[in-house]
C-alpha cells in the first residue's frame, strides 16, 4: 500500500514537494487554506485585468527547466518564455534613468560610459559571480542544511574560499566600482534576499550573474502560468489538491503525526510536509510541547520585508516605462535602514513598478495598462488605511513626474494589499512578504531546520527554511523536503 503524505500549503514549495513525492510512489494530498492555489504567487482577475499577486521577476530559468525536465517536460510545454530586452529600467531622478540592456556587450558599454575601466572590472566580477552561481545553485542550495558536516566535502570546502562568505556585498562591489549608481545597480538583486547588501554575504553576487548574464524572462500569460504548469504535473501524477482547507491541528501518537485536521475534515497520514509559513506551523499548529522554536527565537529572526502593494488598472497606455521599473530616485541607505535597522515609515520610499501589459496583451483590455506598485516596508510595521493612501499618492506623484503624464485620473481599477493581508491570507510572521532573510547567520544549517527534532514524520519546506526566499529556492525547498521523506522510507 502507498504511504500517504499530507502537504500543508500550495505555494511553490508545496507543489514542488507534492510532485516529487508522487513520482516517487507516495499518495499525496495538498491542503490549502485559501480558495486558490499558488500561495504568494496567486493571481486574481477583475474588470478585464489579470494580476499576478506576488512574484514578477522570472530569474534563473535553468532551475525551472530542470524541474520540468525531471517530470519529462520542457518549460515550453506549458508557456512561452520570452527574454525581456531591455531587462528593466532604473530611475535615478525625474531626469535620469537607465534601460538595462539584455545584451552583455551593451551592458559592458553602459558601465564603461559611466565609469572608465569599469567594463574590465565587470568581466572579473561576473567571472567570480558565475563560479558562485554554479557552485551555489548547482550544489549549495541542494544541501538540506541538517549540519555543518554537509559542507565538509572537498569540493565544497575548496569552493567556500571562493564564495566570499565573510565579505559583505557592499564592500565587495566597492572593491570593483566607485560610481554610486553602479554600486546601487549591483546591490539591487540582493534586496530580493531580505537584508541590506551591507549585511549580506558576497556569495550572493551570484544574483548579479543571474541578473546580468542569465537575464530577466517573462512567461506569456503571467507568472501564474508556472503555478498552473505545476498543478498539471501534480494532478497527472495523481496528487489530490483541496482548497479552502485550513489546517488547524495535528494529532500525535508516539512522536508520529497520525492525523491532520482542518475545520471540515480529518486526514490520516504517514508523513506531513509543512509548506505553509514555518512560524505559523510551529507556533499555531504544533502542540506546545512539540514547538521547535520559542517566540523569543522567532522574534530574533531577521524577516524579509513586508510590502505595500497596489494593483492598478489604467484606461490608457503609459509612455516612458518598461515592464519592470525600479524607482531608485530616493535615498537608498535611508530607506534600507528604515526597513532593516530602525523600522519606520520612510519619507521617500524606493519602489518598484511592474507593467506586464507592455509585454503581454492578455493581462489587460486593449489600449489599457496593468500596473503593479510594490513598496518594501519593515517587517512588523503595520499600516492603516491612511498610510496606504499616503504612500499610494507619494509613488504616483513620482511616477507622474518621471513620465511627465497624468496617471492617477486614469485609474479605473485599484486593489491594495499590505502587511495585514499577508498575515490574514498567509499567516505571515510580522507580515513578511518573502520569508526569512538570507543573512550569514541565517544560512544553511543556521535556518529553521527542515526536519522536526521530535516528530519523526514531519518535514518543513518553504521560504523560511533551506535554501531561502524566492521562487527558484522554493522549488528546491520542496524537492529537498521530498528527498528527506524518500530517504526515510529506504
Ligand atoms: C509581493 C511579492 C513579490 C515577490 N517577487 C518575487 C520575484 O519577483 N521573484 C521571485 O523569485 N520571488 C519573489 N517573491 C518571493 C516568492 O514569491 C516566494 O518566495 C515563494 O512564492 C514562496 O513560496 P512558498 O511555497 O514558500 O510559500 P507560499 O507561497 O506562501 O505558500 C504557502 C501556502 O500555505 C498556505 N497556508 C498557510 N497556512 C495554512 C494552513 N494553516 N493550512 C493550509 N494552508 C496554509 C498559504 O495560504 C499559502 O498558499 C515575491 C513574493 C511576494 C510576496
Amino acid at each position: 500500500m502507498k504511504k500517504k503524505v499530507i502537504v500543508v500549503g500550495s505555494g511553490f514549495s508545496g507543489l514542488s514537494c507534492a510532485c516529487f513525492l508522487s513520482k516517487a510512489g507516495f499518495e499525496v494530498v495538498i491542503l490549502e487554506k485559501n480558495s486558490s492555489i499558488g500561495g504568494r504567487a496567486r493571481k486574481f482577475q477583475a474588470d478585464g485585468f489579470t494580476y499576478d499577486m506576488g512574484p514578477s521577476w522570472y530569474w534563473m530559468p535553468d532551475v525551472f527547466e530542470r524541474f520540468f525536465n525531471f517530470f519529462g517536460h520542457k518549460t515550453s510545454d506549458f508557456y512561452q518564455l520570452d527574454r525581456l530586452n531591455p531587462s528593466y529600467k532604473v530611475v535615478w531622478s525625474a531626469a535620469e534613468a537607465w534601460d538595462i540592456p539584455a545584451n552583455l556587450n551593451e551592458f559592458y558599454a553602459l558601465f564603461e560610459s559611466i565609469e572608465v575601466g569599469s567594463s574590465v572590472e565587470l568581466k572579473q566580477f561576473l567571472a567570480e559571480a558565475e563560479y558562485k552561481y554554479e557552485v551555489g545553485i548547482g550544489k549549495f542550495v541542494h544541501l538540506p542544511g541538517k549540519s555543518l558536516f554537509e559542507y565538509v566535502d572537498s569540493t565544497v570546502l575548496k569552493a567556500l574560499f571562493k564564495m566570499h562568505l565573510l565579505t559583505d556585498m557592499t564592500s565587495y562591489i566597492r572593491k570593483y566600482f566607485t560610481d554610486s549608481r553602479i554600486v546601487r545597480l549591483l546591490e539591487f538583486p540582493v534586496l530580493f534576499l531580505g537584508e541590506r547588501p551591507s549585511h549580506t554575504p558576497a556569495l550572493y553576487s551570484l544574483m548579479n550573474y543571474a541578473d546580468i548574464a542569465l537575464g530577466t524572462w517573462y512567461p506569456q500569460g503571467g507568472m501564474y502560468k508556472i503555478v498552473e504548469a505545476m498543478e498539471k504535473i501534480a494532478i497527472d501524477l495523481g496528487v489530490k489538491i483541496y482548497v479552502n482547507q485550513e489546517v488547524k491541528k495535528i494529532e500525535i501518537c508516539n512522536n508520529l503525526v497520525n492525523y491532520v485536521l482542518t475545520e471540515k475534515e480529518k486526514y490520516s497520514c504517514d508523513y506531513v510536509v509543512g509548506a505553509a509559513d514555518y512560524h505559523h506551523i510551529d507556533t499555531k499548529i504544533m502542540p506546545k510541547e512539540y514547538q521547535q522554536y520559542s517566540e523569543k527565537y522567532w522574534d530574533s529572526r531577521k524577516m524579509a520585508p513586508s510590502s505595500l502593494l497596489y494593483y492598478l488598472g489604467l484606461n490608457k497606455k503609459v509612455k516612458g516605462l518598461l515592464h519592470h521599473n525600479l524607482f531608485f530616485d530616493a535615498d537608498f541607505k535611508l530607506h534600507s535602514d528604515e526597513i532593516y535597522k530602525t523600522p519606520a515609515w520612510t519619507e521617500n520610499p524606493l519602489f518598484y513598478v511592474s507593467i506586464p501589459s507592455i509585454t503581454d496583451n492578455s493581462v489587460a483590455p486593449e489600449g489599457m495598462e496593468n500596473m503593479f506598485i510594490l513598496i518594501p516596508t519593515a517587517p512588523g510595521l503595520m499600516e492603516n488605511d491612511s498610510i496606504q493612501e499616503l504612500y499610494f499618492n507619494k509613488t504616483l506623484e513620482r511616477i507622474e513626474k518621471f513620465t511627465g503624464e497624468k496617471i492617477k485620473q486614469n485609474i479605473i481599477f485599484r486593489k491594495d494589499f499590505a502587511a495585514r493581508n499577508f498575515i490574514s491570507d498567509y499567516h505571515a510572521h510580522k507580515g513578511n512578504a518573502y520569508g526569512l532573510a538570507n543573512t550569514l547567520l541565517q544560512t544553511g544549517p543556521l535556518k529553521p531546520s527542515m526536519r522536526h527534532k521530535k516528530l519523526k514524520n514531519f518535514i518543513f519546506a518553504g521560504q523560511l527554511t533551506v535554501p531561502g526566499p524566492g521562487v527558484p529556492p522554493s522549488f528546491i525547498s520542496g524537492e529537498l523536503a521530498a528527498k528527506e521523506i524518500i530517504e526515510m522510507e529506504k
